[in-house]
């Protein structure tokens, strides 16, 4: 489709499903509430990230939205994942059986690049979705075509 090398494909994507887990999990005003230390932190980048509790080298998790949730940066990058906090919280989310299920997960699936590309387009519509209903500005995200073609439902 874009005609993009695997290593970019991968790229846009991590970018775009980051994106959708943030808008995903703030609310109206843009604030995360960190499940991990409950912090308030901005939707953006800079405060807000993607936390994969399987780690992302797990292809298979690392687009998975049971997987990833919005936190603060401290708890992701300075408490290096805050693991144990994470456990708990996926444990009553999911259930024991579940969460030992995902970790122990050691199947490798495969997911090709036109998956990939189909994924970078789902969550484009989804982040654009998401951020209409929510009344959240994502225009330096985005083209002006496909906020065009998207945003608004
Ligand atoms: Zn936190």
């Amino acid at each position: 489709m874009w005609n993009l090398s695997r290593k970019d494909l991968k790229k846009k994507l991590d970018r775009v499903f980051s994106l959708y887990i943030r808008l995903r999990d703030c609310d109206k005003k843009g604030i995360v509430r960190c499940p991990l230390c409950w912090a308030k932190v901005i939707w953006n980048w800079t405060q807000c990230q993607n936390m994969h509790y399987v780690k992302r080298e797990k292809m298979w998790y690392r687009y998975n939205e049971r997987n990833c949730y919005a936190g603060c940066k401290r708890c992701n990058v300075v408490l290096n994942g805050n693991y144990e906090k994470y456990t708990l919280f996926m444990i009553k989310k999911y259930g024991i059986e579940e969460v030992e299920r995902m970790l122990y997960d050691n199947k490798t699936y495969k997911i090709h690049d036109y998956e990939l590309e189909e994924m970078i387009q789902h969550y484009t519509i989804e982040c654009c979705k998401i951020a209409y209903i929510k009344g959240i500005n994502i225009s330096k995200y985005f083209s002006k075509k496909i906020l065009s073609l998207y945003y608004k439902y």
